[in-house]
């Protein structure tokens, strides 16, 4: 189940007044950043998300241009997400707007799969007045494609003796893992639809792409994948970045910025429950060039302290160029399995209780008068 221009259609669906129009959720024009969600009136203009602001502004000047509003998108996403776990405890979270179900088994009960995912989608619009599209298949990727297939409003039924024909003439972009590397090997090879790339055997796959993305790609084309929807799992990570009005090399501010994103990341790990044992760096310089770094920690950690600590050493240490910087971000990812992760478990324990109450009160600030209005300090010296 794939909710169709979510961020955009939660404000229509708010605001008649918006509907039949060309919505952008995103930067404000004029100012720096990407589309982060664009109706589907806004789509005719060639419009989609994560292009630049100031093209979308080019095609449409006439758009509904807003700020995307997190907190509502979650509450809508919240409702969806009961909704369908009214229809089967089996819901996998893929993203704020996307599930995988497993309705196996379910056939005496409520039906064939189809009249299932009808029912989802007459529910969802009847209860919320948003559309969503569904894709029916024997495996998460047949499931997604079909998601993908018809869109808005579709229901795309794939049955495994289908499976081969659906994907016979899907552009290999529609795969999963495809990264600009492979995409130019892809080219290269003159594979541009997936009967193409099932044609070519997969030792010759292994030479061009190494042997794991070779294999991943090969099992693709031939429709095989994971058949297993995961209940309750959430996201693999939590990142926030943001962009520069004008290029930054002040360290100071950079620090500055990224105690504020990484607060940010901590506040939403722990309102998720979630531990990340790696933080990610994510810088990008004046020109597009991008750069990831990443680090794994000792501990899992929700601490904003600890995440803030970790990317500036990334940054610090990691040889980036010393040049202007565009946009940063950060993020935390592989989370531990058990809960509660203290932030550090070599802390004395009046220590650990102390920090515990300090990131509690924040939490409740934050909960009560927003974002950012309490911030721990912290210090730019690597290690303190
Ligand atoms: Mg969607």
């Amino acid at each position: 189940m794939d909710l169709d221009a979510f961020f955009a259609s939660c404000e229509q669906r708010e605001r008649p007044e918006y509907r039949g129009r060309p919505v952008v959720v995103g930067a404000r024009p004029g100012q720096r950043g990407v589309v982060a969600a664009a109706s589907y009136e806004a789509r005719r203009y060639g419009i989609h998300s994560a292009m630049p602001i100031s093209e979308a502004y080019r095609r449409c000047p006439d758009a509904v241009y807003l700020r995307p509003d997190l907190e509502k998108y979650r509450r809508a996403s919240r409702q969806v997400f009961q909704l369908l776990e009214s229809i089967t405890p089996v819901v996998e979270a893929a993203s704020i707007d996307e599930a995988y179900l497993d309705v196996s088994g379910l056939e005496k009960l409520l039906g064939t799969p189809e009249t299932i995912g009808r029912e989802i989608k007459h529910r969802i619009l009847a209860e919320t007045g948003l559309t969503a599209s569904v894709g029916i298949g024997p495996n998460r990727l047949i499931a997604k494609l079909g998601s993908e297939h018809h869109k808005p409003d579709g229901l795309t039924v794939i049955p495994p003796d289908r499976v081969l024909d659906f994907l016979a003439p899907m552009p290999v972009a529609n795969l999963r893992g495809l990264g600009p590397q492979a995409q130019k090997i892809f080219s290269r090879l003159g594979i541009r639809t997936v009967a193409q790339l099932r044609s070519i055997p997969l030792p010759h796959l292994e030479q061009h792409l190494g042997k794991k993305a070779a294999a991943s790609f090969h099992r693709q084309a031939q429709g095989i994948a994971s058949d297993q929807v995961v209940p309750g799992r959430t996201r693999k990570s939590i990142s926030k970045e943001t962009t520069f009005e004008t290029d930054v090399r002040d360290h100071a501010v950079l620090h500055d910025v990224l105690l504020r994103l990484a607060a940010d990341v901590a506040g939403t790990a722990r309102r998720e429950r979630l531990s990340g044992s790696v933080v990610t760096l994510k810088i990008r310089f004046a020109g597009f060039e991008t750069y990831t770094r990443q680090q794994k920690r000792p501990l899992p950690t929700q601490d904003e302290r600890e995440i803030l600590k970790t990317a500036w050493r990334l940054f610090l240490d990691s040889q980036l160029p010393d040049k202007p910087v565009r946009l940063i971000g950060v993020g935390i990812s592989h989370w531990a399995t058990h809960q509660p992760a203290q932030a550090d478990l070599f802390d004395p324990p009046e220590q650990r209780a102390e920090n515990q109450r300090l990131l509690k009160t924040i939490d409740a600030v934050t909960e009560k008068f927003g974002k950012n209005m309490l911030q721990v300090g912290a210090s730019r010296k690597p290690g303190v």
